[in-house]
């Protein structure tokens, strides 16, 4: 484990896991739990979340599951709503994620709607509800690597002034160029999923910039290629082996990092 230490005191803290039905947020709910924290988790199907809560065995009141479609901003303001009047999230990770086949517009605009604004929606409904040193995680994927980016391009989107609005505008302007077919000529690599990791390292950035000094932080995390129906059956790494570093930033205590990106808690590079 890298230099920071974990929170002290976790009893009782409350941590919202999206995505959490399978795969990776399930594990990271389960571990969660182990630490000693209340976590909701959420899945796009009521009786999936209902099948997970099952699964975790958890003690009781520990664990509920609420639904939740981030891709859906009716959804996800829906979600908030129910959250409201409810105890401060002191971890939030942004793990739902979906990789869809082909290549076109279409796949486009449905992988950084999910991967990406979905991210986004959530963070932005939930941050009135967030803990003043809470632990914001932006799952990401070491896919999103702007080496995949021609240099002007990963220059625009390293810029330390590009804001979250400035993340949307390039957001948009993937998609029309994937329609007009012109993707690569600006820059940008032929996979939806590489760009939509991009951007949520981007949006990631831009954040921790607002967060600032002020006790809050979010962190991205690639889990490495994880045995998950995502991930596939001959991936190498083991879900508790993936989850592990997922766990770490959402647990980190006030000393920890804000705006990095990280795999095995060490930093990676954007
Ligand atoms: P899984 O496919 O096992 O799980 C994905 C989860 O995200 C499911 O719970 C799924 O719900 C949920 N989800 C998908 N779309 C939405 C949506 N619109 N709204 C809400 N939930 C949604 O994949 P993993 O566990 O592997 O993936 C978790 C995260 O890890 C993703 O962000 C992924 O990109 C990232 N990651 C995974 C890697 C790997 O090797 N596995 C590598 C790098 C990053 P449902 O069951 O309803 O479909």
């Amino acid at each position: 484990m890298g230099k920071w230490r974990r929170r002290p005191h976790t009893s009782g803290m409350l941590a919202v896991v999206t995505g959490a039905n399978r795969g990776l947020g399930l594990q990271v709910s389960r571990d969660l739990l182990a630490l000693g924290y209340d976590v909701v988790l959420t899945a796009r199907e009521r009786a999936a979340g209902e099948q997970a809560l099952r699964e975790l065995g958890a003690r009781a009141g520990a664990a509920r599951s609420l639904v939740l479609d981030v891709s859906n901003p009716e959804s996800v303001a829906g979600f908030a709503r129910e959250l409201s009047g409810g105890p401060a999230i002191d971890s939030l990770v942004n793990n739902a994620g979906a990789s869809f086949d082909g290549f076109d517009e279409n796949v486009a605009a449905r992988t950084l709607d999910t991967n990406y604004r979905g991210a986004v929606r959530v963070t932005q409904a939930l941050l009135p509800r967030l803990a003043p040193a809470a632990n914001v995680v932006m799952v990401s994927s070491g896919m999103g690597e702007l080496s995949r980016f021609s240099a002007a391009l990963a220059k625009r989107v390293l810029d330390p002034a590009l804001d979250a609005e400035g993340v949307e505008l390039l957001a948009r302007e993937f998609v029309q160029a994937v329609a007009q077919g012109r993707h690569l000529e600006l820059g940008f690599p032929q996979n939806a999923y590489a760009v939509s990791k991009a951007l949520l390292n981007a949006f990631t950035r831009a954040l921790a910039r607002e967060f600032g000094e002020s006790g809050r932080r979010v962190n991205a995390v690639c889990p490495g290629w994880v045995r998950t129906r995502m991930g596939g059956s001959s991936a190498p790494r083991s879900l508790e082996q993936g989850a592990r570093g997922i766990t770490w930033a959402a647990t980190l205590g006030p000393d920890g990092p804000n705006g990095g990106f990280f795999r095995d808690m060490r930093a990676i590079s954007w």
